[in-house]
């Protein structure tokens, strides 16, 4: 592999806006967002065409060079970061940006993979529609990442991931060609469903460079509450209950814990808007395309019947978009309130939605028996099965000791995930983070399967080295 020669026809192709070496201009790209992994490049490319991409994909087979494909870095897994070889190039697509077409017939649009998420929701809204995909990186990500991740966010419940809202891709794969697969059609039977492949892949299989997502009606009416419940098991039937009275127009259903609350409370001063304390609080929030269904009266009538059958001890509506904001705004406090309380161990899991309360009881159980002085932030996307199980480190101890039980306590976690027929990745992905997780809990014939995909795209092996296999 001669690096120098690479650099310089990169640098002929792409010319000086589109490969850069700089040091400093690369120092924001080889590090992840949680600044738990630091890597090293020969450069940082910045396609602003397929044509560009695929040329510069030509390039890098051509000379050798291993591949990071890089979308706005805001993933939690390193999954985005290279490795300490200084070999390898970052692909970042931020200069493919544009909105290729939207189509309010068919309710598709059509984006280039540089695209940042909020900027294809603003672009469903200015065309009344409604692109569903949302998270709290989603003014950084982009849809690129967003679709190698496989991201889930607070609209999973309702409209799934990014998986289930994409009609087509656009890839150049490892040896330089471009599978246009870029199809808008919402029926299409022809044989392997090739899109499928690079969605959730982590840029192990290719380099997206656009895609065709679905859009769907604006909404009329949004309903917000909260609502204490009575018990965490509880929040099983309140939420069927919820799905059936609001004609399956439920779009979040997030559970959140007493602690997180008071961390919130504690650390930015949040007010708690219940007069109780119950242990478990639920954010529920419906929404409608019709300006016809009362949305607002169908949840509050469904929490009272739920506050009848001791479901819920308490609730309320959010009355005003202010209200709303608060609310969100606490789960938002949950999150940032983690970093303020030193280090942490996450993790992001699945589980079928019925067993979240015994999965929650027997691993926190093992979890205050093998490491007592650990704290325990559960919150999540529960409507979705999907809980970020996170370990705070004790008050006032030492966070690299802290972190330095994390093999022992993600394997006590990841092994009750396994006796729930779970996922150890809800949302993240594998990246370097759970390599070996992987390995050890996904079964034999899977991982045979993976790898014999992997070998038929990659043979040698250059797209993303070093993650998920
Ligand atoms: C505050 C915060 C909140 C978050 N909330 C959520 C959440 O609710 N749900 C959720 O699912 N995630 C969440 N995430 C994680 C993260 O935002 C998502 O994983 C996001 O989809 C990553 O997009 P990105 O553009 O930043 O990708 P990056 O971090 O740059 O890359 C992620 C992966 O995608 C690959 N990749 C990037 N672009 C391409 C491309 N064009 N072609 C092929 N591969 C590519 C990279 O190689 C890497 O493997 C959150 C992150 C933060 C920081």
């Amino acid at each position: 592999m001669d690096i120098a020669a690479f650099q310089q026809a990169a640098l002929a192709l792409l010319g000086p806006k589109g490969f850069i070496t700089a040091a400093d201009d690369l120092a924001p790209h080889l590090t992840d967002w949680r600044k738990l992994y630091h890597g090293k490049a020969c450069g940082l490319a910045l396609p602003a065409s397929t044509d560009e991409a695929a040329a510069l994909i030509k390039l890098t087979a051509q000379y050798n060079v291993p591949v990071v494909p890089q979308g706005g870095n805001t993933g939690l897994s390193g999954a985005a970061t290279p490795d300490q070889s200084g070999q390898t190039l970052i692909v970042n697509m931020k200069r493919m940006n544009s909105i290729r077409a939207l189509d309010t017939a068919n309710d598709t649009i059509i984006v280039e993979a540089g695209c940042i998420l909020q900027q294809i929701q603003e672009a469903a809204a200015a065309a009344d529609r409604f692109f569903p995909l949302s998270l709290t990186a989603e003014g950084s990500c982009q849809i690129g990442g967003n679709l190698a991740t496989n991201a889930g966010g607070i609209n999973v419940l309702k409209y799934g991931n990014a998986r289930a809202l994409t009609l087509g891709l656009e890839v150049v794969l490892p040896d330089g060609s471009v599978l246009d697969a870029l199809t808008t059609l919402h029926k299409d039977n022809t044989g392997y469903d090739l899109k499928q492949l690079f969605i959730g892949a982590e840029g192990t299989l290719g380099l997206i460079t656009a895609a065709s997502l679905k859009l769907f009606p604006a909404f009329r009416a949004r309903a917000t509450a909260f609502a204490g419940l009575a018990s965490l098991e509880a929040a099983i039937p309140v939420l069927a209950r919820l799905r059936a009275a609001t004609a399956d127009q439920l779009v979040s259903f997030e559970l959140l814990p007493r602690f997180g609350l008071d961390l919130a409370q504690k650390n930015f001063n949040l007010r708690q808007p219940l007069d109780i304390a119950p242990d478990w609080v639920l954010l529920i929030e419906a929404a409608t395309p019709s300006a016809d269904f009362d949305i607002a009266l169908a949840l509050e009538r469904a929490l009272g019947e739920a506050l009848e059958a001791d479901e819920i001890v308490d609730g309320l509506m959010a009355e005003s978009d202010a209200q709303r904001q608060a609310l969100w705004g606490l789960r938002e406090g949950i999150v940032n309130a983690q970093p303020k309380e030193g280090a942490s161990i996450k993790h992001d899991i699945a589980v079928p939605v019925a067993s979240i309360p015994a999965f929650v009881t027997e691993a926190s159980a093992a979890l205050a028996r093998d490491f007592p002085t650990a704290r325990l932030l559960c919150f999540g996307h529960v409507g979705d099965g999907n809980l970020h199980f996170n370990l705070l480190q004790p008050k006032g101890g030492d966070p690299a000791a802290f972190l330095g039980l994390a093999p022992a306590i993600n394997r006590l976690v990841h092994d009750h995930v396994a006796a729930h027929k779970g996922s150890i990745s809800a949302e993240h992905g594998i990246g370097q983070l759970r390599r070996g997780e992987l390995q050890r809990l996904k079964s034999p014939v899977a991982l045979g399967v993976m790898r014999a995909l992997k070998a038929a795209l990659d043979p040698d092996g250059r797209f993303n080295p070093g993650k998920v296999l």
